[in-house]
């Protein structure tokens, strides 16, 4: 399980995002399947015919006149066929794009495209630009026209193989703008958008948008949380950093007893508790928020029991929040750091509020020790979290772990360090791996022997941890 450590987190979280749909199936690519069925049938005919000349030799000679005849036509139909012209929507059929489909089809129909430049004015409007599959069931209104339109420009402009092109979509989407006599850039990258585009969907009578990556897999009931760019950003900020997160694991040799190949199932649920859960017996994962999928994936792949709850949880935040596998969690650190810099927090800190006192003293502890705001991928989340364990303790505000478990679990905790708080786990056990190593918080995470493991306690490393953070920060 994971907290949200500071309510006001909740606000500038970057939560869902939108729809999804059943892909029109790619009409069958034609020239292929009339070969197939034409050699289907030339076998047959033969088989039939062979049986047909053993049993009635009366009739030989027709049967083999029709074997010929049939022979000839076939491969009259074959000649047809690598003569006749390709396709040249043949990508089109097949990438099985909903955007593409419709485009597809206006096109085919004869149908003019609508002139946009007013519905782009509104900049809000240039998500409906990005054109995912979801669109179609989120706002088929509005999607179908852009659809239309850009499949229309792109067509006549660079030509049918360009449609398909995923390297430079995001140039013909400006130069789309540009045609309306819009100044605008469409910003989204290029990364992003080939990745969105291999998004598959589904439903379900209880998931509305089922969304897959390969062997990820998010069930929503709905999308009533966020805007499309926002859900779209978390899906590729939690899918590529959980490929990320996977790969990391294997380079280093930390995947040893680690389920890296399983099947990761997320089901979205915000039923407003502030908690994102792993289910044990089946690795499900329930997410309240753009922050725990990752910390839940490694409870997934390494589920183990709970005798040491500093461990497991310490662990699964340190690989899952603090290598920045997930750069939205930084970039929304650097939004309440700038906040704090800025005095949004002065009047609630100065009333005595410890929430607000606590972001204070995190942005005035990170920055005094070097801590950059700058951008989200040199944001130091190490020393974030440091930082962010030790004005805890200070100001004695946090959640132990104890009191999250028995919210989660609806019963006492009885573990060893559930005492500390998520963000003093996270720092105790990144303290442990520069320390004493990875290789042995990982067989300590196994074994849950952590006696034998670092020939000490649990009660002797948070000494020598606090020791670390006193002098630290
Ligand atoms: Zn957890």
């Amino acid at each position: 399980m994971k907290k949200i450590v500071i309510a006001f987190l909740l606000l500038i979280t970057v939560l869902l995002g939108s729809c999804v749909n059943t892909p029109q199936e790619p009409p069958i690519d034609e020239p292929q399947g009339t070969e197939n069925v034409t050699e289907e049938n030339t076998e047959n005919a033969t088989e039939e015919n062979t049986e047909n000349a053993a049993e009635e030799e009366t009739e030989e000679e027709t049967e083999e006149e029709t074997e010929e005849e049939t022979e000839e036509e076939t491969e009259e139909e074959t000649e047809n066929v690598t003569e006749a012209p390709t396709d040249p929507f043949a990508s089109v059929r097949a990438s099985g794009e909903e955007w593409l489909s419709w485009g597809l089809a206006a096109h085919e129909s004869g149908k003019q495209a609508e002139n946009l430049k007013e519905f782009f004015s509104n900049r809000t409007n240039m998500t409906y630009l990005t054109l995912y599959d979801h669109f179609f069931t989120y706002d088929k209104e509005k999607s179908v026209p852009v659809a239309e339109a850009l499949f229309a420009f792109i067509y006549s402009e660079y030509g049918a193989e360009a449609l398909t092109d995923l390297d430079r979509r995001c140039e013909y989407k400006t130069a789309y703008l540009k045609s309306l006599g819009l100044d605008m850039e469409y910003v989204q990258t290029k990364e992003v958008e080939s990745f969105l585009a291999s998004m598959d969907f589904s439903s379900n009578e209880t998931y509305q948008y089922i969304i897959s990556f390969d062997n990820v897999t998010y069930y929503f009931k709905d999308f009533s949380a966020g805007s499309p760019a926002q859900y779209h950003g978390f899906l590729y900020h939690n899918t590529t950093g959980l490929f990320e997160m996977i790969e990391y694991l294997k380079a280093q040799d930390f995947d040893e007893g680690l389920d890296t190949e399983r099947a990761f199932h997320y089901y979205m649920t915000f039923d407003g508790s502030g908690y994102s859960k792993t289910v044990y017996t089946t690795g499900n994962m329930y997410i309240n928020d753009s922050y725990s999928a990752l910390h839940e994936a490694v409870h997934a792949m390494g589920i183990t029991k709970h005798d040491n709850i500093w461990l497991s949880e310490g662990l699964c935040n340190y690989f899952g929040k603090s290598l920045g596998f997930n750069e939205q969690i930084a970039a929304s650190y650097i939004q309440i750091l700038m906040m704090a810099k800025q005095g949004y927090f002065d009047a609630q800190a100065s009333a005595g509020n410890k929430q607000y006192l606590l972001c204070k003293q995190v942005y005035e502890g990170y920055t005094a020790r070097g801590g950059s705001l700058d951008l989200a991928n040199t944001f130091d989340l190490r020393l974030y979290t440091d930082v962010f364990a030790k004005a805890e303790l200070d100001l004695n505000v946090y959640k132990t772990l104890g009191d999250a478990y028995k919210i989660v679990n609806n019963k006492d905790c009885d573990s060893i360090g559930d005492e500390l708080s998520y963000e003093q786990a996270t720092s105790l056990v990144a303290y442990l791996a520069d320390t004493y190593g990875m290789e042995k918080v990982l067989e300590a995470y196994h074994t849950q022997d952590v006696e034998s493991v670092f020939g000490k306690g649990y009660e002797a490393l948070k000494a020598e941890w606090l020791t670390y953070l006193n002098a630290e920060n």
